[in-house]
């Protein structure tokens, strides 16, 4: 299969090249040549499917030849196996729990595929850098993706006194091939800092992104659509999905599945007070902004890198996206307002991104009543505990995968500026 830039303006890319550039360079982001698809009987079959085959057809047409079928199975397999429940809340409103991987956040599914990805393209061992900012979740998902990858060392830069205590613990005692630096700034400073060292000739290793805008961390997010639906199915009624959206990737992976021909009704993108997307479809322009701070924070992003893409998936046609996609905007005070009804009367604990994802399929149903709504639970409350715990008052169960992680010491090296990131990297 080949990408093309979305700017028009680079050379086609393989699925290996569009994996390994990221992002074209014309600076635009990789979209696929074509979307074929699946035949009808892959769907009206799909309860006697496992994952794995489900995951294997749904990305096969994807990767094309470039990674032998066999290969392409053991990478799926390993990049999924834990679970994806889709848990009833109301009558008409369920969560999928995206929550059950090793970092306990949706993004596990792409980090995972895309590092055995690179970590198959890599087999002459050439030693390669994977240098990632994060502001919370990515650098634990891509650190744990790559953890023991041959060939492949992971620097996470992340901002010091910004993350939570538990996902610095993720991040700070892998060992092995993952090392953490702790910036003297915010979120901001640490992407800058890598975005720098990408263009610094100076540095003597391979550096390669792992940013969420990569096809192999895009497209496996197709999969849990799939996998609501074959849980789904016996409902009789059309399914909508509610997503707690930042950069747009997991709810554009979700449109991509319906184009593959998943029945999908309509799509809700949730969010914070970040609502770039909610005033384009008010006003037909569209403005990013600066982002503003939130409970929800990995939601906090003013210019959502894969809107363009979920613009080319509807033909660059404002009308047409309006009629299969809509957006909804929360405040903090509704978000923790939602926790509270929700552990109230369903009695299951949201974290704050679910809680803006309930509250999308809550709206939707409003005008619609006689669908079936699903909202993402796209990390586990305990990532969320300080807000959590006080605005449920309640003490959060710690789970195996944090507790594995809670009493080993956190290693760091500290870093002030650019001249010392650039001096470990070439340290080492
Ligand atoms: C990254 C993230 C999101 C946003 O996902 P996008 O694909 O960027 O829209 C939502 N919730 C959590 C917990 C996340 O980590």
């Amino acid at each position: 299969m080949n990408y093309y830039s979305l700017h028009h303006k680079a050379p086609k890319a393989s699925f290996k090249e569009a994996v390994i550039n990221g992002l074209a360079s014309d600076k635009g982001l990789y979209f696929p040549e074509s979307i074929t698809p699946l035949p009808a009987g892959f769907f009206k079959n799909i309860e006697y499917f496992s994952n794995e085959e489900i995951a294997f057809e749904v990305i096969k047409q994807f990767v094309g030849d470039e990674i032998p079928e066999k290969k392409l199975k053991e990478i799926i397999t390993e990049t999924i196996n834990f679970d994806f429940p889709v848990v009833p809340i109301t009558e008409n409103i369920s969560t999928l729990e995206l929550f059950h991987g090793p970092t306990m956040a949706f993004k596990d599914v792409g980090a995972r595929f895309m590092a055995r990805c690179l970590g198959e393209f890599n087999k002459e061992n050439r030693e390669q850098t994977i240098l990632v900012a994060t502001s919370g979740d990515t650098g634990g998902a891509v650190a744990n993706g790559f953890l023991n990858v041959k060939g492949v060392d992971v620097v996470i830069l992340y901002p010091d006194g910004k993350v939570s205590d538990i996902q610095e613990k993720q991040l700070t005692t892998l060992d092995q091939n993952i090392s953490a630096l702790k910036i003297d700034g915010v979120f901001d400073d640490c992407q800058d800092m890598v975005k720098k060292a990408f263009l610094d000739t100076d540095i003597k290793r391979t550096l390669t992104s792992a940013n969420s805008i990569n096809i192999a961390r895009w497209l496996p997010q197709m999969f849990y659509f799939f996998f609501a639906y074959k849980q789904m199915k016996n409902k009789q009624k059309e399914l909508v999905f509610s997503v707690p959206s930042g950069n747009f990737g997991n709810i554009c992976a979700g449109i991509m599945a319906q184009k593959l021909g998943l029945p999908i009704k309509h799509f809700v993108a949730a969010t914070n007070a970040n609502n770039t997307v909610l005033n384009y479809l008010k006003d037909g322009v569209y403005i990013p902004k600066p982002s503003k701070a939130t409970i929800s924070n990995a939601m906090d992003v003013g210019n959502p890198s894969n809107f363009i893409r979920i613009q080319e998936l509807f033909d660059n046609n404002i009308n047409k996206l309006k009629n299969s996609f809509s957006s909804f905007s929360y405040s903090d005070v509704e978000t923790k307002k939602a926790m509270k009804e929700v552990y109230t009367e369903s009695n299951y604990v949201l974290d704050p991104h679910g809680a803006v994802g309930y509250l999308g399929a809550k709206e939707y149903l409003k005008e619609n009543p006689n669908t079936q709504c699903i909202f993402l639970e796209t990390a586990h409350p305990v990532k969320f505990l300080d807000v959590v715990e006080e605005t449920l008052n309640i003490e959060v169960n710690i789970p195996r995968q944090i507790k594995s992680v809670i009493h080993k010491e956190k290693v760091f090296q500290k870093v002030r500026n650019y001249e010392e990131l650039k001096a470990y990297l070439n340290s080492q």
